[in-house]
């Protein structure tokens, strides 16, 4: 695989997982930020399931004291019951519309709950009225309490809802737990203290003594009213540190405890002596209820703080996404700008560089290497490249030199380097060559030797360098009367060999006497301006049957030997 290829593939893989993490974590803050939100929403709706519960309980004072009013008293009364009874069924429209909202299906059992203690209110209600229609000797206790319990009985049905919809709240939180516990402890601490008080409306009323039933009826709400402000200490041991708590809860004791408790008390001990109790309906809602507000505003600390952390926890967790997402944004941009690099920096000149390696190990010296434009191992592997480049350039250069001082060489083993014609081992090993074509196709050769005449002469009277120069002379001289294919080389000395291919004795005289002829015309020029004549005598022999080259050659040297006998300047042949 290419590392072009690889690369990419690699980069595609890091990018997927990457991905898949960026995303896992952005899910995790956002699930974190949803619950928060719903965590928010659910204990709003708690606070107004509370509200409700509250509300219904509270129309139980004006439903109870107008049940035992004096006829005068009456229309103020019936004043303070229908504001209440307005307020209770605002308290639910609002808290139902709240929940229809809600597309959660985990919200279903509450609705219907409080749909059902909607429906009921009405009854209740009707048989409050029913008692206020009574005069007095119409009333009977039992209807009294079955109106009053009326009531009461709504109250389980809320406090159920409560449970439900507090379970989803700390589903989706679960740091809402204690404080909604101490909410829930408030409510419950609020419904029994109402219950008990309302306990007294039927005894207060007939201003009767209380029954067996009754007495037991309120022990058991006494002994859950301690139950629940002593489960209010250990439930809320969180909050000890809160001073808006601590207030409450002191208000509570000194308000309820201290002086709603201890009155309902004293009611207590008239009705199980006489049922005397000197005070109406109306009076014992007055004096009984306001403490009762102490409950509830403890209640609403703990829900102001509880609602107040979780929104700060919601804040965080939206904090947390809004950091999740910049975060990934910025590594990808990071990531980005590293395949970036990686793939500028690195994989491109790696590319490149081997290109131009394969390039040079081919020979192809033409492709510019890049200039090194980073101080790091790249830059250094272009310089590297650069002068491997030189040094390859510069090995062809003295590869090419070396090739042209051999052929100089070869060219300078070979010939004379006075008359620049075929040396002697030259002419030997070319002629040996033409000797066998010519034995083999049965062709003819001719050799022809020659000596110029008197030499020593002429080096004696115009001095050597003068003889050097009639030799390079005749020699030019000869070569331009040759043809190409003759082999011509000096043989020593003032004495030069010439071999003819495809000549027969009498062809090879021919030759010898035309260069006779033209070298005994020829003038040669001195370096002072004086000229001078040479001559030469020949030796000529030809190939007849099988001889080899020495033989021709001693045959020719005969041929010489007789032409120089025989008064030089002349062509003698062999035989
Ligand atoms: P001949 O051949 O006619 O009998 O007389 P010759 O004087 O030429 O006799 P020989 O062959 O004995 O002498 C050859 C002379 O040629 C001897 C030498 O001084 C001269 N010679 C040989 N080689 C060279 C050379 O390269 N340059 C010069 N200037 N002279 C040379
Ligand atoms: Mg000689
Ligand atoms: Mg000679």
């Amino acid at each position: 695989m290419s590392l072009n290829r690889l690369f990419w593939l690699v980069s595609l893989a890091l990018m997927l997982l990457f991905s898949v993490l960026a995303a896992r974590i952005v899910l995790i803050e956002w699930d974190a930020y949803r619950r928060g939100a719903r965590s928010v929403d659910a204990v709003r709706v708690v606070q107004l399931t509370m509200l409700a519960m509250e509300k219904i309980s509270v129309e139980r004072g004006p439903s109870n004291a107008l049940m035992g009013g004096d006829p005068e008293a009456l229309p103020a009364l019936r004043k303070r019951l229908d504001a209440a009874r307005r307020d209770s069924d605002e308290a639910l429209f609002h808290l139902l519309d709240s929940l229809r909202q809600e597309v959660d299906p985990r919200y279903a059992p509450a609705i219907r709950k409080i749909e059902a203690v909607r429906q009921a209110l009405g009854p209740a209600r009707e048989r409050i009225d029913q008692q206020v229609g009574l005069v007095r000797w119409q009333r009977s206790s039992r209807e009294i309490t079955e109106a009053v319990d009326g009531m009461v009985d709504l109250i389980p049905m809320l406090v159920s809802s409560v449970a439900d919809l507090s379970s989803i709240a700390i589903r989706s939180d679960p740091e809402v737990l204690d404080g909604l516990t101490g909410m829930r402890v408030a409510a419950s601490l609020r419904e029994y203290a109402g219950q008990v008080g309302s306990k007294f409306t039927a005894p207060v009323i007939m201003q009767r003594p209380l029954t067996k039933s009754e007495v037991i009826e309120i022990g058991k709400l006494y002994g859950r009213i301690e139950q629940l402000r002593t489960l209010l200490d250990i439930q809320m041991r969180a909050y000890k540190d809160n001073a808006a708590f601590r207030t409450a809860l002191s208000d509570l004791d000194t308000q309820y405890f201290g002086q709603g408790f201890p009155f309902l008390d004293g009611l207590l001990q008239t009705g199980l002596l006489s049922g005397s109790y000197g005070v109406s309906t109306a009076e014992l809602a007055a004096r009984y209820v306001p403490p009762m507000a102490s409950i509830l505003r403890l209640r609403d600390v703990i829900l102001v703080d509880l609602i107040r952390e979780a929104e700060i926890r919601h804040r965080q967790a939206f904090n947390l996404l809004v950091g999740a997402i910049t975060m990934t944004l910025f590594a990808f941009v990071f990531f980005f700008m590293l395949l970036y690099l990686v793939r500028q920096r690195v994989l491109r000149p790696v590319l490149k560089a081997t290109q131009l390696v394969v390039g040079l190990a081919e020979g192809n010296h033409d492709a510019p290497i890049p200039q090194a434009r980073h101080k790091d191992e790249i830059g250094d592997m272009l310089r590297a490249l650069q002068v491997l480049k030189e040094r390859s350039l510069e090995r062809i250069s003295l590869a090419g030199e070396r090739e042209t001082l051999i052929g100089q060489l070869q060219l300078s083993s070979n010939t004379d380097f006075l008359t620049g014609v075929l040396n002697r081992r030259a002419f030997f090993a070319q002629s040996e060559q033409q000797l066998a074509i010519a034995q083999r196709y049965g062709r003819n050769l001719a050799l022809v030797l020659l000596d110029i005449d008197h030499f020593k002469r002429l080096n004696d009277s115009y001095g050597h360098l003068a003889g050097d120069n009639v030799l390079r002379n005749a020699v030019q001289k000869i070569a331009q009367l040759l043809r190409k294919v003759d082999v011509f080389a000096r043989y020593g000395g003032e004495e030069f060999i010439i071999l003819l291919p495809e000549a027969d004795l009498g062809q090879g005289v021919a030759v010898a006497e035309k260069l006779r002829a033209m070298l005994a015309a020829q003038a040669f020029a001195l370096d002072d301006g004086r000229e001078l004549r040479i001559t030469a005598s020949f030796g000529v022999s030809a190939l007849v049957t099988e001889e080899d080259l020495d033989q021709l050659i001693r045959q020719a040297d005969e041929a010489l030997y007789a032409a120089k006998h025989k008064g030089r300047n002349r062509v003698e042949r062999a035989g």
